[in-house]
């Protein structure tokens, strides 16, 4: 019975454990032994927490032996992969980096907080890029994560190692944080469904700061209703974060409906042609018809302004990390240098020079520069100026349109290593899913095909707070592709 257990959708392992099929330790032995199984070619996680989980499982299945209920736990029992982004009370929490590497929070983020309130098992901490910061989970200080599809191929990221664990088994579901496309862009190259939720709708109350006006933690799922069911666990106010949106908590799930006729697309024409691989533009184009047999009216949209999201991003958001990251000094948080030092000043150099690994340092310059009393207006005020022309551009689409679409990433998973030497290309993987987070709204990505045997993702923006509507579309989208393929990992005796 375990061994058919991965792979099966959350809310089918919730079913099962309500109905009393399977236990809840069975539900987390069961992963954990398919993380045995795969890790050592996927690196999904950074830490697990077995131990942890087969304790949190055992106590669910002694709340459920004595009959209490549910209703607050409407997931109890289903294990879930987090990322290592996310504080969690006396875990470890490494955000990819040697400078965090031993550092244990003393408080759970939100977002941690509420699906553990929900009832589900946290399996271990997944890999990321250090700090979110990367599109191919490569500038994680505890090495590179592999694509279940092809293990010489990044998984995307930065949130690859949630991407991996539920696209290899690994985990049901995952929590991932999206500042430029890091849960839609892993999503979308190892074949799940990721969504970034608007900006404020999900606390980032312990969600390690990258971008503190870009970043936003969501879910990232095997199929859109396990999305609209974690989103329903995690979105709603937290007074602990003061960007966080006075919304009353809505039933996505329960509400989840594939009627989408009548409905009126937008195609981003900025996001879907020069610079998209013809394979992802085929598999894409491909799904758009059939959107369009589901009723809804898809039409070219030219939204000029996002041809400069790109370049407005890679200032406000290394602006924001510059000054965000100020705080890993050696004082406050894990890692402090070994070497002899005669000042405060040199320990706190030392410390972040060897802490930091090369890619936040590059963050850190650039923002700091972009900062600085010569360059903000050049700089800093343009990109902000960018970004309200962006956000008008949106303001105008929606005038016309319930969604806009566009592929997710230009790009199928690439090799592991090939854009290592050159961040400009590696910036490009996200060229489709910055301008949403410079929007503030919310954006879902969901596989809609296969590009030379990899994942091809398909976008959908909508306007603040229609999380709804873009999980309907997905929703009625995600039955009429009847994408089910699943990545060589999963089968049997594969790849060495
Ligand atoms: N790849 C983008 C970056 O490196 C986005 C990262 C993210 O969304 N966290 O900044």
């Amino acid at each position: 019975m375990s061994a058919d257990i991965p792979y099966k959708d959350a809310l089918s392992i919730a079913a099962l454990i309500r109905e009393r099929e399977i236990s809840a330790l069975e539900a987390t032995e069961a992963f954990l032994a398919r993380i045995e199984e795969v890790e050592p070619r996927v690196h999904a996680y950074i830490n697990l927490a077995a131990e942890r989980a087969r304790d949190s499982a055992a106590g669910i299945d002694r709340m459920l032996q004595k009959g209490q209920a549910l209703l607050q736990h409407r997931y109890a029992g289903v294990p879930i992969a987090i990322k290592d982004v996310l504080s969690t009370k006396g875990f470890t929490t490494t955000c990819g980096s040697r400078i965090l590497e031993n550092f244990v929070p003393v408080y759970d983020a939100t977002a941690v907080e509420r699906v553990s309130e929900a009832g589900t098992v946290m399996l271990g901490k997944a890999n990321m890029d250090e700090f979110a910061m990367g599109s191919s989970t490569e500038n994680s200080y505890f090495g590179p994560t592999s694509n279940p599809w092809d293990l010489e191929r990044v998984p995307g990221g930065s949130s690859g190692g949630s991407a991996a664990a539920v696209a290899a088994g690994e985990a049901p579901w995952a929590l991932g944080s999206d500042t430029g496309g890091s849960i839609r862009q892993p999503a979308a190259l190892c074949g799940i469904v990721g969504m970034k939720p608007t900006y404020g709708l999900v606390s980032r109350y312990g969600l390690v700061a990258f971008a503190s006006s870009l970043d936003q933690v969501g879910p990232m799922t095997l199929n859109v209703p396990d999305c609209a069911a974690l989103l329903g666990v995690i979105a709603g106010h937290d007074p602990r974060d003061s960007t966080s949106i006075q919304q009353p908590p809505m039933d996505y799930l329960g509400s989840l409906s594939s009627e989408v006729r009548g409905m009126k697309a937008g195609v981003v024409r900025e996001l879907s042609s020069e610079g998209i691989e013809p394979g992802v533009l085929d598999s894409f184009k491909r799904a758009v018809e059939v959107l369009e047999g589901l009723g809804v009216s898809c039409e070219e949209v030219s939204l000029p302004s996002f041809s400069y999201g790109l370049s407005a991003y890679y200032l406000i958001a290394p602006a924001e990390a510059s000054s965000n990251l100020a705080r890993f000094d050696g004082v406050r948080y894990g890692f402090r240098t070994d070497a002899e030092v005669d000042d405060i000043w040199e320990m706190y150099d030392r410390t972040r020079a060897e802490g930091f690994g090369p890619e936040v340092k590059r963050r850190i310059m650039l923002g700091t520069y972009a900062l600085s009393a010569g360059y903000y207006d050049a700089y800093y005020a343009q990109a902000q100026k960018i970004r309200t022309l962006i956000v008008r551009d949106y303001g105008r689409a929606w005038e016309s349109y319930d969604v806009l679409v566009s592929p997710t990433s230009p790009s199928v998973a690439f090799r592991l290593g090939e854009k290592t030497a050159d961040p400009l290309s590696m910036y490009l993987s996200d060229i489709c899913t910055i301008p949403v987070n410079l929007a503030g709204i919310p954006a879902l990505s969901l596989p809609c095909g296969l590009s030379e045997g990899l994942p091809v993702g398909f976008q959908v923006m909508g306007p603040p707070l229609a999380e709804q509507k873009l999980l309907d579309i997905a929703y009625a989208l995600e039955q009429a592709l009847g994408f089910d393929a699943l990545p060589p990992v999963a089968s049997a005796g594969e790849v060495a």
